[in-house]
């Protein structure tokens, strides 16, 4: 993406993992060319994002994120990794680190802006009365519609994050990243 968050390109299996997921919106050519921010529903979320990326490439280092993304009957770890690139853009790798198979699945999901129930878009966590929890321990149902914001633990995560990066403490080796196929935009 360039420094206004503009998708320039998308790779690896995008529009597989797009389809499988029940994405039909998400495939490269409705999201090329147009900001990542659009795609995301949350303000906290999408005002974060874009730190994370001004962060990269205003120091010209690699940041790093775990987060979560599950489907209703798998767990799915990834790490995102931020990595600067000429010409004032980044580029964002999500590598997933594992994936678990719920043998009974949660209850599936979709987004309605106007519930009350919330899912951090990045731990997959549902705030409840109690505080947050984590739905795939299946200790509770997971609501059928909910919207998305960020926990307090993911808030704190994304500014060490950016933290790690402005004090270039990001010393874990980054994979070096040559985009093979994917689909490129101009
Ligand atoms: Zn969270």
């Amino acid at each position: 993406m360039d420094s206004s968050l503009r998708i320039l390109w998308v790779g690896g299996d995008w529009d597989e993992f797009a389809l499988r997921a029940g994405g039909e919106r998400a495939v490269a050519n409705q999201v090329l060319s147009r900001e990542l921010t659009a795609h995301i529903t949350d303000n906290l979320t999408a005002e974060k994002v874009r730190a994370m990326v001004k962060t990269v490439i205003d120091v010209q280092r690699p940041l790093r994120l775990e987060y979560r993304c599950d489907s209703p009957d798998e767990v799915r770890r990834f790490r995102l990794t931020i990595q600067p690139m000429k010409d004032q853009r980044a580029l964002m790798v999500h590598d997933l680190r594992d994936a678990l198979r719920l043998e009974t699945p949660m209850v599936k999901w979709s987004f309605d802006p106007s519930v009350r129930e919330v899912k951090c878009s990045m731990c997959s966590k549902i705030h409840l009365p109690s505080g947050w929890s984590d739905p795939s321990d299946l200790s509770f149902p997971h609501p059928a519609l909910v919207r998305y914001g960020l926990c307090q633990n993911c808030v704190s995560r994304v500014d060490l994050a950016i933290g790690a990066t402005i004090a270039g403490d990001t010393d874990e080796d980054i994979p070096a990243v040559v985009p093979k196929s994917g689909i490129m935009l101009e």
